[in-house]
């Protein structure tokens, strides 16, 4: 289940799913990634206060760019840049990932076993090219996670209220599940797609137990006061974000 938070006053929403870990999305006013110039100075004290409140060097927030594809890196507090990367995987308890959207898929990982937690960036293009199941099989083969111990978070997007795809899209998206059929709606011609739904079975068929994963209830065009749209608000270069940040575990101390 999903509920809303403070970070110095402003509101951030997170899952109860996996409470060993730190991670939220922030909202319209914690934004993090922004290139209007209206919204620098926001930005600039957004970072400071979410380090603050993660207990990190704000050099430590790490966040790669993102291009849709399906690549998967390790982050590490010894590597500052992450070029054409759409999902980290972490082990680290001193530094904290981000991701960014507007739209897309946001999809939080952990390892509940291993302490090992990814953020996987989905939106028609990665969700097509499977890359929260690729996510989770590098995580399988680095930290030997099992699928049954994998829990998942999966953030606001664009909804099947919202979202309307052509054939071409739709005929690539059908192909990654065993049954579009819950995950599409056709009204009128126009073929509406549930990009949350078709992450969360494909992390099914990958083997995540379904009471593992959380869905969040917020559609990013329809709650645009909160969260930041590209179809919306025809193409806004403003992001929320996907935060996470892993604890130490009480072996580790
Ligand atoms: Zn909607």
């Amino acid at each position: 289940m999903f509920h809303i938070k403070f970070i110095n006053k402003k509101r951030v929403i997170y899952s109860d799913i996996i409470p060993e870990t730190e991670h939220f999305f922030t909202t319209r006013e914690t934004v993090i990634r922004s290139h209007e110039e209206g919204l620098q100075r926001l930005v600039r004290q957004n970072k400071k206060d979410i380090a603050n409140y993660l207990d990190i060097d704000k050099k430590f927030l790490i966040s790669p760019t993102q291009t849709h594809s399906d690549n998967v890196r390790l982050a590490s507090k010894r590597i500052k840049y992450y070029p054409n990367t759409d999902s980290l995987i972490d082990d680290e308890t001193d530094i904290a990932i981000y991701l960014n959207f507007a739209d897309c898929t946001p999809i939080v990982l952990y390892d509940k076993e291993h302490n090992v937690g990814a953020i996987a960036h989905a939106g028609w293009r990665g969700t097509a090219a499977q890359i929260v199941q690729k996510t989770a099989a590098l995580m399988q083969s680095e930290y030997y996670t099992k699928p049954e111990n994998l829990y998942a978070v999966i953030g606001p997007t664009i909804a099947i209220c919202c979202y309307c795809v052509g054939e071409e899209v739709f005929e690539q998206l059908k192909s990654t599940i065993s049954d579009i059929e819950p995950y599409n709606r056709q009204i009128y011609e126009k073929i509406y797609i549930d990009l949350k739904g078709i992450n969360k079975q494909q992390l099914i068929e990958f083997g995540v137990p379904k009471n593992n994963i959380d869905v969040c209830p917020y559609c990013t065009s329809c709650n645009n006061d909160l969260f930041f749209s590209y179809r919306k608000e025809y193409g806004t270069t403003s992001r929320h974000s996907a935060v996470l940040k892993l604890n130490k575990q009480k072996a580790d101390i």
